[in-house]
């Protein structure tokens, strides 16, 4: 690959990179030149991520951690450095989600999800940070959802967590474009992941409701991140920062 798009010698970090969206975005990273570490919980998962990465012919790493812990943030910023010389990406992907209705959760839960999908993504940034500014600037890359914008009954915590994404985004694009770091959010629409296959299993409806309001007529898969992912990772968006775009078949274009 060459030209605007083209990202070898980067290094890109992506948390939650083992499985769904975050593969989906180290695929296409890795496809554009990047050398990728992938971070999740699951040691399997990740091997798994990283030896497909490699068949394909990548240089990937894998990192086991959770990521709710500031010092493991910190530690997998230093693994990319270490491994690869370098940190010029960041994917803040990992995230997940509680589904009842909000009067049903504990505040143990409500902490679970903000720790895992705003406040790692916070740290991890800031973790990233000094090593962006030491390769000359840096393109962090958010992951919020229509629930950014939307409200739903039975994901209160989480709706919180991914509008904080945005706002978060638009605070780092902000503070860090004197670094020539850009800061992005990518919306997703509803896509076929780990993460929607039991909702989607478990509320009876929702694969109709789903097909019914996306213009596009499918759900989304994690490839469908890849071309999107390579265009914020790269100098093709060095005049893009602080937007969030939403990535859903036209999902949000209509109430
Ligand atoms: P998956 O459940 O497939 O992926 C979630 C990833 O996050 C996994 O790789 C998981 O790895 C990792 N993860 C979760 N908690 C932690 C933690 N504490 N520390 C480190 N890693 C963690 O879901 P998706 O691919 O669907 O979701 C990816 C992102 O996209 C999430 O932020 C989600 O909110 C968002 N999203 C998804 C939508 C969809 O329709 N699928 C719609 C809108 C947004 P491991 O378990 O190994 O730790």
């Amino acid at each position: 690959m060459s030209g605007l798009f083209d990202l070898t010698d980067r290094v890109a970090v992506v948390t939650g990179g083992n499985g769904g969206i975050g593969f989906g975005i180290a695929q296409g990273l890795a496809r554009a030149g990047a050398a990728v570490v992938v971070a999740g919980r699951r040691e399997a998962k990740n091997a798994e991520a990283v030896q497909a990465l490699e068949r394909a012919g990548a240089k990937a790493l894998a990192f086991a951690g959770d990521l709710k812990d500031e010092a493991t943030c910190r530690a997998l910023m230093e693994r990319a450095v270490s491994g690869f010389g370098r940190l010029d990406i960041l994917v803040n992907n990992a995230g997940i989600a509680i589904r009842k209705p909000p009067e049903a959760y504990t505040l143990a839960e409500w902490h679970d999800v903000m720790d895992t999908n705003l406040t790692s993504a916070f740290a991890c940034s800031t973790a990233a940070y000094p090593h962006m500014v030491a390769a000359g600037g840096g393109k962090l890359i958010n992951i919020g959802s229509m629930l950014s914008i939307f409200g739903a009954s039975f994901a209160v915590a989480y709706g919180a967590s991914k509008g904080g994404i945005v706002q978060m985004t638009k605070g780092l694009a902000t503070a860090w474009a004197k670094d020539n770091i850009q800061a992005n959010a990518i919306l997703p629409g509803w896509i076929d992941t780990e993460f929607t296959r039991t909702g989607r299993a478990q509320v009876p409806g929702l694969n109709e409701r789903v097909l019914a309001r996306t213009p596009a007529g499918r759900w989304g898969s994690p490839d469908d991140f890849a071309g999107v992912a390579v265009f914020l990772a790269s100098a093709a968006s060095d005049f893009i920062t602080g937007a969030a775009i939403p990535v859903d078949g036209g999902f949000s274009t209509q109430g």
